[in-house]
């Protein structure tokens, strides 16, 4: 997640400090950890309550011209026009998204190869993130439109092309949420998490071209969160059997609302081993 949009539109290059920054956050996440649970975090089973009813997500994206800007540590696409969700009531405005190689959430532990982010904001400056995991496969044709064009460390590139990122998001799967930060300094708290629990696909030539571009991780380090808890919301979704999802990696449930593996996992919540 990133702080340096604004940044970015401030300074033209890229100051030295944003380039060390990964280097330097774990020092900033020392100096700032008050207590709140701080992103990423890792998704394991233990951390996570099944929720009964569900906020749902409404999404209104539309297309706007690709707008790409490396700035040393992601490459963001900034958003102009309307695109917006409401959630619990609220509206969030999309103002870019960005990506990381490999994902900074992990599950149960491991690192998928990518993660997407989604970065909206209410005009009060709340801002809520949708999260999208990435897992090898098939070329994915949303970020094939981008990829022949992505810029080196410290470019930007415009065209008249236009993207809607509403391809991209799976509406129809459950989601993971809790309450984060961002990812980068100033690591900025109370910042809502949805990660969706559909695993998208890209191909590991694609993933190949993003991180070549970098030549280093460009994930923050997983945060310590012992009090953190995930809500997972199935959202009524059906997903069919071929579909990848975060839960089934965690090989949790096979229903998330089956009596049997709430039992199970209350038991597991317990510390006890089944
Ligand atoms: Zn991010």
């Amino acid at each position: 997640m990133l702080f340096m949009e604004k940044l970015v539109e401030h300074t033209a290059p890229i100051s030295s400090s944003l380039q060390h920054g990964f280097q330097r956050q774990n020092i900033f996440s020392s100096c700032f950890l008050v207590g709140l649970v701080q992103s990423p975090i890792d998704l394991n089973r233990t951390a996570i309550d099944v929720a009964e009813s569900h906020s749902a997500l409404k999404l209104s994206y539309s297309p706007s011209p690709i707008k790409l800007e490396n700035n040393g540590w992601t490459i963001i696409n900034h958003c102009e026009g309307d695109s917006s969700l409401v959630f619990e009531g609220r509206r969030y405005a999309l103002s870019q998204f960005h990506f990381h190689a490999p994902s900074e959430h992990t599950i149960d532990g491991r690192h998928l190869p990518f993660e997407m982010h989604l970065v909206h904001r209410t005009e009060q400056g709340e801002l809520l993130v949708i999260a999208l995991l990435f897992d090898h496969g098939e070329r994915n044709e949303f970020l094939a439109t981008l990829w022949g064009i992505l810029p080196s460390v410290g470019k930007t590139v415009e065209t008249q092309e236009q993207i809607n990122p509403g391809q991209i998001v799976p509406l129809m799967s459950g989601y993971f949420f809790y309450n984060g930060s961002l990812t980068t300094p100033p690591y900025t708290e109370n910042v809502k998490w949805i990660l969706i629990d559909e695993l998208l696909s890209i191909s590991e030539d694609q993933v190949r071209v993003y991180s070549a571009i970098f030549g280093k991780p460009t994930n923050r380090p997983t945060q310590e969160a012992k009090d953190a808890r995930i809500k997972y919301y199935s959202n009524g979704a059906r997903t069919n059997a071929s579909t990848r999802t975060i839960s089934k990696l965690m090989e949790l449930w096979t229903s998330p609302f089956s009596e049997q593996n709430k039992k199970k996992f209350s038991r597991r919540r317990k510390g006890e081993d089944y």
